[in-house]
Parts: structure tokens; sequence; C-alpha cells
């Protein structure tokens, strides 16, 4: 199967050109030419199925032209070596836990799929693939653990400094090997606007091979659909409507959902649960799409003011708002909601939420469909990556996992550079 540049859809790719360059030259997304649709019978048999088999079979679908079977069994094994537990809180109310990767965050499933494809694509490759990628914390982490010790796999993460949790900082910076963690003297914005600079650099293009970790890479947000099915397949009968509610920021976890429902899964809605960086929920409302500046907030991981996956989700509904607007339903939270959500959720339900996944809890309730449908609410982080804020609302200690306690012990090994182009030029001429 080929994969057409959204803002140039007679440009067609391969799979393997697509995954290793993330974007076209004119900096458009990829997107399958064709979505496949799931057999009636995989539907029917989908509670009996185990998360592998589901990735295996979901995965298989989509990208089996391309990649042998035998290749992408051992791609899922490696990738789903984790549960994803859909809990029950309520009569009608679900959380969806996709926090229990190695990084404690949702990202790790996409990251390391990716990195499986890039194993297999590079196997008798020479060449050698720098991957550059700007992070605000989560992002940075999973692709670092991911692709630590890929062979012809080089990774470059910017980070700002004093912006990530100690935590967090810790993950980006201890892992060595072939990860590099730059310190940048700036923020968020500071580190992607670099990272675009390098990418839109043809000399150094021309020099290195550079690609993105981010959800503009489809082999990132393409796995994210198992989380979809796997919900839809613990719920086992269902005899109500469902409605999954997705924190989002760059809108790739809800793409990877839409897709999922493309090839058939029965979801009868989405909602777009955002911070008070909406335009997303906006646009659904308007039909208006205007990027923002970006806010910050407590739930930094969807701070962001112009969605890059928005042009996937578009192309799903074709360009047509009131398309989207069927399926999706946008709502936003300032903290204070996000704080109260919870507690809410704590004192109700005795559940501790880290903030991302209590701002789809609020976005379930805010809807109403929890009175007659089965509402689920994707839980995207442990709460012990969020402690201070998670604590400060619930009142009760987030115990730190195992994992996280290593990671505390370790050493952080960072290159502080200012916020310009040419420092970031000079440390990629040191790492090739
Ligand atoms: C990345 C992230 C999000 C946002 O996901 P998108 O796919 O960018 O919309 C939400 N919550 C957490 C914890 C994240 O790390």
């Amino acid at each position: 199967m080929n994969y057409y540049d959204i803002k140039n859809p007679t440009q067609k790719v391969s799979l393997k050109e697509a995954v290793l360059k993330s974007i076209s030259a004119e900096s458009g997304l990829y997107m399958p030419e064709l979505i496949p649709i799931l057999p009636g019978s995989f539907f029917t048999n989908l509670p009996n199925l185990n998360l592998q088999e589901i990735a295996f079979e979901v995965s298989n679908a989509m990208l089996g032209d391309d990649i042998p079977h035998e290749a992408l069994k051992k791609i899922v094994s490696k990738v789903i070596s984790f549960p994803i537990p859909l809990k029950r809180l309520d009569e009608n109310l679900f959380v969806l836990e996709l926090f229990h990767g190695p990084t404690l965050a949702f990202k790790d499933v996409g990251a390391r799929f990716m990195a499986g494809l890039f194993q297999y694509f590079l196997r008798n490759e020479n060449r050698e693939v720098v991957i550059l990628v700007a992070t605000s914390g989560d992002t940075g982490s999973a692709v670092a653990n991911a692709f630590y010790n890929i062979k012809g796999v080089k990774v470059v993460i910017l980070y700002p400094s004093g912006k990530v949790s100690e935590l967090q900082e810790k993950q980006l910076t201890t892992m060595g090997g072939n990860i590099t963690a730059l310190e940048v003297e700036g923020n968020f914005d500071d580190c992607q606007r670099m990272v675009k600079q390098a990418f839109a650099d043809k000399e150094l293009n021309q020099q290195v091979n550079l690609t993105s970790a981010n959800s503009i890479n489809f082999a990132r947000l393409f796995p994210q659909s198992f989380f979809y099915f796997n919900a839809i397949a613990q719920l086992g009968k269902i005899e109500k409507p469902v409605v999954i509610s997705v924190p989002s920021g760059n809108f790739g976890n809800l793409t990877s959902g839409l897709i999922a429902k493309k090839m058939g899964l029965p979801v009868n809605q989405f909602i777009a649960a955002t911070n008070r960086n909406h335009v997303v929920p906006d646009y659904l409302k308007s039909g208006e799409y205007k990027p923002q500046h970006t806010h910050h907030t407590i739930t930094n991981a969807m701070d962001v003011g112009d969605p890059s996956n928005f042009p996937r989700m578009s192309e799903i509904y074709q360009k047509q708002q009131l398309l989207m607007a069927a399926d999706i339903k946008g709502f936003w939270y300032t903290d204070e909601q996000t704080r109260s959500a919870m507690a809410e959720l704590q004192e109700k339900y005795a559940y501790q939420s880290d903030p991302h996944g209590a701002v789809g809890y609020a976005g379930l309730k805010e809807s109403g469909v929890l009175k007659d449908s089965i509402g689920i609410f994707l839980e995207t982080a442990h709460p012990a990556k969020f402690p201070e804020e998670v604590e400060k609302s619930t009142n009760i200690a987030v115990p730190l996992p195992e994992s996280l306690k290593e990671i505390m012990k370790l050493e952080k090994k960072a290159t502080q550079i200012p916020n310009n182009f040419d420092s970031l030029l000079q440390q990629l001429k040191k790492v090739v």
C-alpha cells in the first residue's frame, strides 16, 4: 500500500519512505491510500483476543502488504510487553490505563512500534538516521527508551531547561549510548523552532538523514489504534453506545481512534478534551481553524496551540466540519477545573488520576453521555509523573513505581546549549 502526502495527494511513497522520512519535502503528513475495514468475524471474536493478538490483526490489516507476517509478529510481541487494562469505576464509567509501559505514559506503544519498524527497514542498510525530537517531557523519554541501542539510529532530544519535571529530566538524560540530550536555555517553543529549522535546512539535510519521532510519523501514530480495539475487547458484550474521551494536545491519539473507527470499530462518539489550548473544540463549534500561541498549563503534554495532526483529522472527514462534529464533541478546561476533576475522581470513585486523564473525565461528564452510554476516558500518564499536582488535588501521596526509583538514582548527562540554531548545528556535527 502507498501513502500519500496530504498537501500534495498525487505524491505517493512506500510505507518505508513514509516511516523513515516522517514528512514530505513540503512538510505534508502522510496518510494511507486506503484504510482497510476489518471483517465481521474479527469483531465477533474480538473479546476473545488478547492485546498482542489484537495488535497483530490490526497492524497486519494496515501494514501486512509491506511487512511479512513473521517480522510483524516479532515487532508486536516486543512492543506489547505490558497490559493496557480497562477498569470500571461506575455503572457506565470506565478508565483505560495507558501508562503501564516503561516510561509511564501512553507514548511508549507508538515509540516502541516505530522503533521496531525502523529496525526492520534499516536491517540491511548502511545508512544512519538521526531522530531529532523536541519534547516538553513525555515524548522524549518514550523515544529515548524505545530507540536505545537500535542499530543505525541516533536520537537527539531537545528539552527546555528547568521546564520539565525532575523525573522527566532523569528519564531523558540518563540513557547515554545512542541517545543525546540537549538542555536548551529557553522554552518548549524554542526547542520546537530549532527542530523545525533543522528540518528546513537544505544543506544539513543533504548531509544527514534527519527524521522525527513525533506523532506526525505514521508509524508512531497508527499503533495507538490498538488502545481502542483493546478497550472494546475488554468491554465484552456491548449493550449500549460507546463514547471515548481522549485528552488531547497534538491529536495523534485521537486521530488513531478515528482510524480504528474507520476500520470498523464500534465507537459511537469521541470526545476531544483539551486544556486552555482549545483550537480543535473551537473548530468543532465554529468550523474555523485558528491556531493560537501556546498557553502553559498543568497538563503540559497537551500544551499545543496548533495541533500537528489536525490535517489528518480533517482529511478523514473530507475537510467537512459537519461530518467531524457529528463524530467528535469538543470540551476544554482551565487548570482549576482540571484539579476539581482530579478531586472528584478521588472522592467519588477512589481513583487517583493524573491531570491529563482528569481532563478526559471532565469531558465525559460534561457531555452528559454517562446517563445512557458507556463512557471511557483514557488515562494517558501515571499520576507519579505529576506528583505535586496530584497530591494537592487528592490529598493522597502518589506511590513512586520501582522503575522510577531506579532512574532517580542515575546521573544526569546533558549538554546545555543556547536557544539558537547554530548551537544545535554544532551539536549535530558532534553526533554524526
Ligand atoms: C502526549 C500526551 C497527551 C496528548 O496526546 P496527543 O496525541 O498529542 O493528543 C496527553 N497526555 C499525556 C500524558 C501525554 O504524554
